[in-house]
């Protein structure tokens, strides 16, 4: 079948993140439809290189399925082409029958209290691609200089901060954290890190194995009040969702922990809603209103507050896409107006882009396989050029593209680069990854 007839379906998928690479798998399951994933980088997976903790390589693997994708006869990763600046959505929805955004969520929800904006408060997007090597962060600097960190947040991402600021080198040996991050973390004297929730443990949003990893730290031992916690019947007990009830069997058990029995001590405070940043030009405190939560669940302050010394704050506390100049955008909620992942005709949207982040990996796939449903559906072929009109705007433009086989030299030089028991050190510098696509 000629590459432009009629009869092919041409798409474009933009980010090869989970959602995307998902997208691309079930749409690539169609023997007439050409996929080409692009990413801004020059390096394919988006949260799962980017996000995914250091130290969860077993949670990393699962770009393994999306390289079977990329290797596909049908599928292209065309990398370090960044929407907005090298090429616009029009220009892409010009040349392909559809657009699928699968752009995640890169921007740290503000927190949007008073002094938030002090030296010393680091977003978790900033902070977590800071210690994954991510480029747009790898100069982030943060300054560990300090005796006392506030996380604020009991989601995933604000323990994956606390684990990896509390863990030994060798607690670390088996991960790709950024070799400067290292250098850092283990130079720094922290002694104290808080886990801040604004609600209860049992409104706490982390799962069980990732809280029971807070407990079993080489050199750290994770406190919290016992009376903070909800003395519960063994009916109510069974009642709970499954996860929250290994929450509270984890939560039981560091409330017999105490304080100073380890070189560094992780004080996981619930109904403390962060008020007020406190310092001059610098942290040195947050402000903290005690809550209460009402029956639906919702967190109420109480006006009394309290303060934690601290010198770091890093806000755990969610994330927002960013607009892509024409597609429609909501900015109260930080997402593309949708309809079920359809935003106009031709183009889309699926992941964390479509419905806000929250959900596991896994979550994902179903969202784009919902959204590439809609696609294959919607979209008859036409007779767009596809992958040959993205090829001509790179030529005219002279833009120095990134393939999947150039990806697979820069992946050999990091893999090649690491060290016992290390999968690999992660280049931070986009000219570094493009040097390696020469070797
Ligand atoms: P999350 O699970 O939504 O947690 C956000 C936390 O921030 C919640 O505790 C929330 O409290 C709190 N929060 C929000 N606004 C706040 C404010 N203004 N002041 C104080 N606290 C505030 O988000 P996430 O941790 O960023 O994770 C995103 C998604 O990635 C989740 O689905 C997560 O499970 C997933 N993830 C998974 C893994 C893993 O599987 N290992 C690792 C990382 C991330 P409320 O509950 O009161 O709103």
């Amino acid at each position: 079948m000629p590459e432009n007839s009629e009869s092919l379906v041409h798409v474009c998928v933009i980010g090869s993140g989970p959602a995307g690479y998902y997208a691309a798998e079930t749409l690539a399951k169609e023997p007439h439809v050409r996929v080409d994933v692009i990413d801004k980088l020059p390096t394919p997976y988006g949260l799962i290189r980017g996000g995914v903790a250091p130290d969860h390589q077993s949670i990393k693997g699962v770009y393994r399925r999306y390289e079977k994708t990329a290797l596909g006869d049908t599928v292209r990763f065309v990398g370090n082409i960044e929407v907005g600046k090298d090429i616009t959505l029009a220009e892409l929805r010009e040349i392909y029958d559809a657009v699928v955004l699968a752009t995640g969520a890169p921007k740290d929800r503000e927190l949007g209290i008073p002094g938030d904006d002090k030296k010393g408060v680091v977003g978790s997007a900033a902070f977590v691609g800071w210690y994954n090597s991510h480029p747009e962060f790898a100069d982030l600097n943060p300054d560990l200089n300090v005796m006392s960190v506030a996380v604020i947040g009991n989601g995933n991402v604000a323990v994956d901060v606390v684990r990896v600021l509390a863990k030994t080198p060798e607690e670390m040996a088996e991960s790709d954290l950024a070799l400067y991050a290292a250098k850092e973390i283990q130079k720094s004297p922290i002694t104290d890190i808080w886990m801040l929730g604004r609600r209860g443990s049992l409104e706490a949003k982390f799962t069980p194995k990732e809280m029971g990893e807070l407990n079993e730290l080489t050199n750290c031992v994770a406190v919290t009040a016992p009376e903070d916690l909800p003395t519960l019947s063994d009916e109510e007990l069974a009642e709970l969702k499954p996860a929250t009830k290994k929450n509270m069997g984890h939560l039981y058990e560091v409330a017999k922990n105490k304080p100073g029995e380890n070189k560094k001590t992780l004080h996981i405070k619930f109904y403390a809603m962060p008020v007020e940043i406190l310092g001059d030009d610098t942290v040195s405190g947050i402000r903290l209103e005690k809550t209460i939560v009402d029956d639906s669940g919702k967190c109420i302050g109480t006006g009394e507050t309290f303060d934690i010394d601290c010198q770091m704050v890093v806000p755990c506390i969610g994330y927002r896409s960013i607009a892509i100049e024409g597609a429609e955008f909501n900015e109260d909620w930080g997402l593309y107006v949708n309809d079920e992942g359809v935003i106009e005709d031709g183009l889309y949207v699926t992941g964390w882009a479509r419905r806000g982040p929250t959900g596991t990996i896994g979550t994902n796939r179903t969202d784009a396989q919902e959204v590439a449903a809609k696609v294959l559906e919607n979209e008859k072929g036409s007779n767009k050029p596809g992958r040959a009109g993205l090829d001509e705007v790179i030529a005219a433009r002279n833009l120095q593209v990134v393939t999947f086989n150039d990806w697979k030299k820069i992946e050999a030089a990091e893999e090649a680069a690491a060290t016992g028991a290390q999968p690999r050190v992660k280049f931070h510098k986009v000219e570094d990854m493009l040097k390696a696509t020469k070797s």
